[in-house]
């Protein structure tokens, strides 16, 4: 097979130079004995569609979508989005299908994939979740619907977890009764599992979350991973979170989810997260 007829996938984002997707989606192609082509797409932040529509152009057959451009790829991807992405209102998963772009969002379905790897099945579970922008959108549904037994969302800017809350119980109303909201300062005590969906964590930043938010045996998960525990993480062990996690099991688990669209199958995680842990401690 020459280079040019190599299926093409991408992600982009601007910034994307620090992605790991390409190494992520390579062992998986790897495993599953498909050959492809991973790259990086920085897109001009003003210019979004032209750079995804030349990718298409060009015989490109999906994208990954980060940090900017989640929503703008769900506007474009509108007619044809998947529940999960309709109710996010951002797609991470971008492919072409009939001729028409279809969208997808598996962050949610990547965080539940690794609480379950961590043994914190959310079935049950009281979870106090921490955020109100796009990534917090993105996993609220799959939580809701692995049968959490109540789930808050609290944010900095109190106005956007009670516009996210309205927003879910007005097109979920099954789930109204396990769903509340409020300011950080609200989150209440006994949580069993809780989520960080913040950015504040790459600045070394920490939500101002009251002491005895975790319940005994509870975990404290961080969406964002680094190679050594995050501010929110050795914050979470000071007050009292019996486990702590990072976000880097979520990360290969919706690459997973958004591979197996593509590809019709599903690879295993385990080896390419441990793969990748051991190059972020080493790098
Ligand atoms: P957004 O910019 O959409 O939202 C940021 C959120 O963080 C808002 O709720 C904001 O609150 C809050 N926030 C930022 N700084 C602070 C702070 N110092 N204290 C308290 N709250 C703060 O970002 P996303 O939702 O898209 O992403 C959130 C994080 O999740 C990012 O770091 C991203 O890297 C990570 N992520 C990880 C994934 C993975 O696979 N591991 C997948 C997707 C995201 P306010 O509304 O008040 O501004």
């Amino acid at each position: 097979m020459s280079t040019t007829q190599i299926p093409r996938y991408a992600v982009v984002g601007n910034p994307i130079e620090h992605s790991r997707s390409p190494a992520i989606h390579q062992a998986f192609a790897q495993q599953c004995g498909i050959e492809l082509s991973y790259e990086r797409l920085l897109a001009p932040l003003d210019d979004f569609v032209g750079c995804i529509t030349a990718f298409f152009a060009q015989d490109g057959r999906g994208l990954n979508v980060t940090v900017p451009f989640k929503e703008e790829a769900f506007r474009l991807a509108r007619s044809n989005l998947s529940r999960r992405a309709e109710l996010a209102g951002a797609v991470n998963t971008l492919w072409m299908q009939d001729a028409a772009l279809h969208g997808c969002n598996t962050d949610g379905v990547g965080l539940l994939a690794d609480l379950r790897r961590l043994g914190h099945d959310p079935a049950g579970q009281r979870i106090l979740l921490v955020g109100a922008g796009g990534a917090a959108r993105g996993v609220l549904l799959p939580l809701l619907e692995a049968g959490c037994t109540h789930l808050r969302i609290v944010n900095r800017s109190p106005d956007r977890a009670v516009e996210l809350h309205a927003e879910f119980t007005a097109g979920l109303p099954q789930y109204a009764a396990q769903l509340s909201c409020g300011a950080l300062d609200t989150a209440g005590p006994g949580w069993n599992i809780v989520v960080n969906a913040t950015s504040g964590s790459l600045s070394g930043q920490v939500p101002q979350l009251p002491a005895d938010i975790y319940a005994p045996q509870a975990l404290a998960y961080d969406m964002v991973y680094a190679a050594r525990p995050t501010a929110f993480m050795e914050r979470a062990r000071e007050q009292g979170a019996a486990r702590i996690a990072d976000g880097l099991g979520m990360l290969v688990g919706q690459a997973a989810a958004s591979f197996e669209i593509w590809h019709g199958v599903l690879p295993e995680t385990e080896p390419v997260l441990h793969s990748l842990r051991a190059e972020l401690g080493s790098g």
